[in-house]
């Protein structure tokens, strides 16, 4: 039997990612939107593009949460999206009222499924959802790091002229302004980044990284990030789907892993069938624990509003 992958929200990023998941025929997907007409009108385009293409995915657009039912994946993509000048915690009200009540529709559905947070402020959504829907932490994570790693590695093939498949990195921490970017575990063809940048350039490109979205916001005006948010959610549905056990930098529910407990952050966690097989624990310097925590405290304020 073929897998089926809910995504609600057919925006830019929900709809690209349907898009992918056809384009490689993981799964059917349902894509779920409050706005009348628009998922199921962006469900028949993508299905017309299947016989040029050659894809025989069956995507179905929908504002019922019914068609949802027995969803082997949720990836959450409803929200309103930054304008420039709005930082990610600007959306919180807005949007933790939607993810509440999406995490719950859709958890209800399937209850069996894993589910993947994408709206922004990301982390504190995973936990929104993780309260709305009921699932065990195994089974809910949030998207970011995969796209922040991937902003690092574009910056560092650009910098030093390399193929971004020779290009390694790791951002821990939450998806926001406080993200910990870590050159020790960065690297190109198996050789650290330390050992072939200067620091300077280093720090460049790690800001540049943290303001990554907040770059294409200012050029886009009218919205946010999408093919690359998109392409990063692909990678964690597909471990997921294939059973990969892929490491990838997640928002996991901390249980006491890096001393934290009771709360979402970016950490490398092994992705398969299961979902969240393990959180890996890495060893961080002092000043890499300090930004890590830090980072830990910003997403304990947003969480404070719905605890
Ligand atoms: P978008 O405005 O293009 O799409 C959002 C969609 O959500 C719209 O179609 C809207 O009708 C729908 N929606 C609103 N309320 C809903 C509800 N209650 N139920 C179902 N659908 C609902 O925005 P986008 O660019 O696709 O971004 C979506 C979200 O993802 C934003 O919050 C954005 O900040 C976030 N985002 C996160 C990352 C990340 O790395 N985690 C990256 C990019 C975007």
């Amino acid at each position: 039997m073929r897998k089926k992958v809910t995504v609600v929200g057919a925006g830019n990023v929900g709809a690209t990612l349907v898009q992918r998941i056809a384009e490689t025929e993981l799964a059917d997907v349902v894509m779920v939107d409050v706005m009348e007409g628009v998922p199921q009108g962006k469900g028949l385009d993508l299905m017309q593009s299947g016989p040029v293409l050659g894809y025989d995915s069956k995507i179905t657009g929908t504002n019922r949460y019914d068609e949802t039912a027995g969803s082997d994946i949720i990836v959450i993509t409803a929200g309103l999206a930054r304008k420039p000048g709005m930082s990610r915690d600007d959306l919180l009200a807005a949007n933790g009222d939607i993810v509440h009540t999406v995490a719950k529709e859709t958890g209800r559905h399937s209850p069996g499924a894993f589910m993947i947070v994408v709206t922004n402020p990301m982390d504190v959504m995973a936990y929104v959802a993780m309260k709305a829907c009921g699932f065990p932490k195994e089974r809910v994570v949030g998207m970011g790091g995969v796209l922040d790693s991937a902003r690092f590695r574009t910056f560092i093939a650009m910098e030093l002229g390399v193929s971004i498949e020779n290009t390694h990195a790791f951002v821990l921490g939450g998806h926001g302004d406080t993200m910990v970017p870590l050159p020790r575990y960065s690297s190109v063809a198996g050789i650290p980044i330390t050992e072939l940048m200067s620091a300077d350039t280093i720090n460049k490109l790690i800001e540049r990284t943290r303001n990554g979205g907040a770059e294409i916001v200012a050029l886009l005006k009218t919205g946010s990030a999408y093919y690359a948010p998109a392409a990063a959610a692909l990678e964690m549905v597909e471990a997921v789907l294939l059973d990969k056990k892929k490491i990838l930098p997640c928002s996991a529910y901390l249980d006491g892993e890096y001393g934290v407990k009771g709360m979402f952050s970016g950490v490398p966690v092994k992705l398969g069938a299961k979902g969240v097989e393990q959180v890996v624990e890495i060893k961080l310097n002092p000043d890499e624990k300090a930004a890590f925590m830090r980072s830990v405290d910003a997403v304990r304020q947003g969480c404070a509003k719905f605890m």
